[in-house]
C-alpha cells in the first residue's frame, strides 16, 4: 500500500487481507504478447466455454430494448420461476450478483468481528475473503484427499462459530461429497450455526450425483444453499446466482442486500436459461467430453491429475509458476493455485476440444523446456 496514512484509515483486518486473484483477462494478455486476442485460448476461470444458448441470447437482446429503468429489485420472474424449479416459495430465494454475493450477504448478516467461520483447506478462496471483510475469524480445517473432511469441519465448530462454508463439488480441487455426507453433517451443525452450501457447479454434476439439499431446508432452518448461471448456464459475464434457504435468513439477506443487486439483462437471461434443460444437459455431456480428453492427454504427458467433478482439472506440474508462464507465452491461460497452497499444480477449465488440444500441446511443449 502506497499511501501509510490513508491505508490505517480502513480497519486492520481489511488492510490484513490479501486480495482474490481472478483468472488473466485475454486482453491483458493481448496486450503483454503484442498478439491478437482472439488466439488466445483462456481455460481459467470455470466458465462454460459454449456460453449461453441461443434462446438466452435472444432473450438479452429483447432486454436491452429496456436500459432506462432501474431493475425489478425484487427479481419476481426470476425468483417465481427459481420457486417452481427449487420447490419452495418465492420467500425463501435470495438472488446475487453472481452467487459470489450470496456468500458475501451471509457474511455480512451474520458475521461480525470476534466471530468465527468455518471452512476447508484449499476450498473456494472467497470463503476467507467474505470472513475477513467482516473482521471475523476464520477458521481452516486440513483438507482430506484435498477435498472436505466433514468431520474435521464439525469437530472445528466453537461457540463462535457462526457459519460453516462447504463447496459441493469444491473449486479448485474439483472433490465432491456424496449426499448422504452432506446431509449427516448438516443435520449434525448446531442449529445456531449456519451452514452455506455452495453447489455453483451442482449443473455439472451427473443427475443421480445430485444432492436434494434444498429440501433438508425445512428440517434444517439453518442451511443456505447457493447456485450459480455463472457456470453450467454460461452466463459468468452478466453475474447471477441466487440461494434458498429459510425465509427468516432470507429476510436477513435482503436488508444488508443492494436494493438493485442484479441487473436486468442478467434476470432476463437466468429465467430463458432455466427454461433450456435441454443446453445444461449437452453442456454436462461436453464437458464430461472434455475432462476424458484432458485426462488421456494429461496421462500420455505423465502429469498427475485429481478426478474432477466439476468443469475444471487439478494437474501436478512441478514446477507450476515456470509452466504457467510458458503456457501465457503460447497464448494458453491457465490458473495457477499457489494462493491454495497448491504450489506444484494448475488448474485448468474445461474447454472447446480443440481448446484443451491447444492447452495439452503448450503444455507438452511448456514442460519439454525444462530438459
Ligand atoms: N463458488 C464456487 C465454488 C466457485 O468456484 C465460484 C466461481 N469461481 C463461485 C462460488 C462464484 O461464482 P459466481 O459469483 O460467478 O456465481
Amino acid at each position: 500500500m502506497t499511501d501509510p496514512a490513508l491505508a490505517a484509515l480502513a480497519p486492520d483486518y481489511v488492510r490484513r487481507i490479501a486480495p482474490y486473484i481472478p483468472g488473466k483477462p485475454v486482453e491483458e494478455l493481448a496486450r503483454e504478447l503484442g498478439i491478437d486476442p482472439a488466439t488466445i485460448v483462456k481455460l481459467a476461470s470455470n466458465e462454460n466455454p459454449r456460453g449461453p444458448g441461443a434462446k438466452v441470447r435472444a432473450a438479452i437482446a429483447a432486454a436491452t430494448g429496456e436500459l432506462t429503468r432501474y431493475p425489478d429489485g425484487n427479481g419476481f420472474a426470476l425468483k417465481a420461476a427459481l420457486a417452481h424449479r427449487v420447490g419452495v416459495p418465492p420467500g425463501q430465494i435470495v438472488l446475487g450478483n453472481g452467487s459470489n454475493d450470496i456468500l458475501e450477504l451471509v457474511s455480512l448478516a451474520f458475521l461480525e468481528p470476534g466471530d468465527e467461520a468455518v471452512y476447508s483447506r484449499h476450498a473456494f478462496a472467497v470463503y476467507p475473503l467474505a470472513t475477513q471483510a467482516r473482521g471475523a475469524h476464520g477458521l481452516e480445517v486440513p483438507a482430506r484427499d484435498f477435498g472436505h473432511d466433514l468431520g474435521a469441519m464439525r469437530a472445528a465448530i466453537g461457540a463462535r462459530t457462526r457459519v460453516v462454508f462447504v463447496a459441493n463439488p469444491n473449486n479448485p480441487t474439483g472433490t465432491w461429497l456424496p449426499p448422504d455426507a452432506v446431509r449427516s453433517f448438516v443435520a449434525s451443525v448446531p442449529r445456531d450455526v449456519l451452514v452455506v452450501l455452495d453447489e455453483a457447479y451442482n449443473e455439472y454434476l451427473e443427475p443421480a450425483d445430485r444432492a436434494d439439499s434444498v429440501a433438508w431446508i425445512a428440517q434444517h432452518p439453518n442451511l443456505v444453499v447457493s447456485r450459480t448461471f455463472s457456470k453450467a448456464h454460461g452466463l459468468a459475464a452478466l453475474r447471477v446466482g441466487y440461494g434458498v434457504m429459510d425465509a427468516t435468513v432470507a429476510d436477513l439477506l435482503n436488508r444488508v442486500r443492494q436494493p438493485f443487486n442484479v441487473n436486468a439483462l442478467a434476470q432476463a437471461a437466468a429465467v430463458a436459461a432455466l427454461a433450456d434443460d435441454d443446453y445444461v444437459d449437452e453442456s454436462r455431456s461436453l464437458n464430461r467430453a472434455g475432462l476424458a480428453q484432458l485426462y488421456a492427454g494429461l496421462d500420455r504427458l505423465g502429469v498427475p491429475w485429481l478426478r474432477s467433478h466439476a468443469n475444471f482439472v487439478l494437474a501436478k506440474v512441478g514446477e507450476a509458476g515456470r509452466v504457467n508462464v510458458a503456457l501465457l507465452k503460447q497464448g494458453v491461460i491457465v490458473r495457477p493455485v499457489a494462493n491454495y497452497g497448491l504450489h506444484e499444480w494448475l488448474r485448468i477449465t474445461v474447454g472447446l476440444p480443440a481448446e484443451n488440444e491447444r492447452f495439452l500441446a503448450a503444455l507438452e511443449r511448456a514442460l519439454a523446456e525444462r530438459n
